[in-house]
């Protein structure tokens, strides 16, 4: 599933999602995920995973953060 469909999965709005740093490494994602609170997208339980989102075709610019609980990362994961 591509970037867009997982969004769709998650009834998230892209342009609502918090902005990313451009150059947000594998650091950024694993400081976000332990040292920040933040609320899953999906249930707004407290988030356990953070990914970065693009859009593929460009209609929304630059990366987002998608944070996400376990139980809605492993959902979207697995329909992927
Ligand atoms: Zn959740």
């Amino acid at each position: 599933m591509d970037t867009l469909g997982m969004l769709h999965l998650l009834k998230a709005e892209p342009t609502l999602m918090p902005v990313a740093p451009d150059d947000a490494s594998g650091e950024d994602i694993e400081r976000r995920r332990r040292d920040e609170v933040h609320a899953c997208l999906a249930c707004g339980e407290r988030a356990t995973t953070a990914l970065l989102v693009q859009d593929p075709h460009g209609t929304w610019q630059g990366k987002r953060w998608l944070d996400l609980c376990w139980k809605d990362f492993t959902r979207v994961r697995t329909s992927a």
